[in-house]
């Protein structure tokens, strides 16, 4: 093990996990601070970077040391992983101890990503609306041209990947959703997610308890998706 450390703020760790990759045992690593502020975030103590880290790069590592041979993967969520400056670096220790790495993103900074595609082995990416009306979710102007072009990026490398979209009514409608769907299609998108929103610890509380999601129950619509993008999954909490 090499005794310095990836810059990295981690927040948390999942031992274990069998749904944050596909087919896959992975470990998960939480990365502190994210630049958006989506009203439906369900991670909000890991949005401020200045909070301190309850974990240190040395424990993870130790702890993935004594699950090698164990877990196959280990995927790099958040908050927005991207921003941290360790990231290809702790990457490339992880992939060093024989793991595979994925990392979870709403590709807000494409350069850095780009950077980040060759020690991917898949990645799990959250689109938040149609791009030009990305600013009603994330709270923040203009924050759809980056994902646009990290969806290119992420298309052009050929890693494996999901996008995936959190559908929430008071966000989201069936248009949006429609509209979304077809913009994925045309630029390539193969695999796509529309999953359900989780409301209990919403950032903006106004969101809070969705008892019934009827995008999600809109069968024309889904059926209008599949016929863009053939592996469409909805994903029901
Ligand atoms: S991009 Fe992700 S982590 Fe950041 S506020 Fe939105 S949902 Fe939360």
């Amino acid at each position: 093990m090499s005794t310095t450390s990836p810059t990295l703020s981690i927040g948390g760790l999942t031992a274990f996990t069998t749904i944050d990759f596909p087919d896959h045992l992975a470990a998960v690593i939480f990365c502190q601070g994210c630049a958006w502020r989506c009203g439906y975030c369900q991670n909000t103590s890991l949005l401020d970077r200045h909070v301190q880290p309850t974990l240190t790069w040395q424990q993870v590592e130790a702890f993935l040391v004594r699950r090698q041979g164990l877990l196959d993967a280990v995927v790099f969520s958040g908050g927005e992983p991207t921003l941290q400056k360790g990231l290809l670096e702790a990457m490339q220790r992880v992939r060093d101890l024989g793991f595979k790495v994925g990392l979870h993103t709403a590709g807000m900074h494409s350069k850095r990503l780009a950077e980040l595609l060759p020690f991917l082995d898949w990645i799990g990416f959250d689109i938040k609306a149609p791009f030009q009306n990305y600013a009603a979710i994330t709270g923040v102007a203009n924050s759809g041209k980056q994902p646009l072009e990290s969806t290119k990026r992420v298309l052009e490398s050929g890693i494996a990947y999901e996008f995936r979209t959190t559908v929430h009514p008071q966000l989201l409608n069936e248009s949006d959703v429609l509209a979304l769907a077809t913009s994925l299609a045309d630029l390539g998108v193969q695999r796509y997610v529309l999953q359900d929103c989780r409301t209990q610890h919403c950032l903006e509380p106004s969101l809070q308890n969705l008892s019934y999601n009827e995008i999600l129950a809109n069968e024309n619509l889904i059926q209008a998706i599949r016929v863009l993008i053939p592996q469409m999954i909805i994903r029901k909490m």
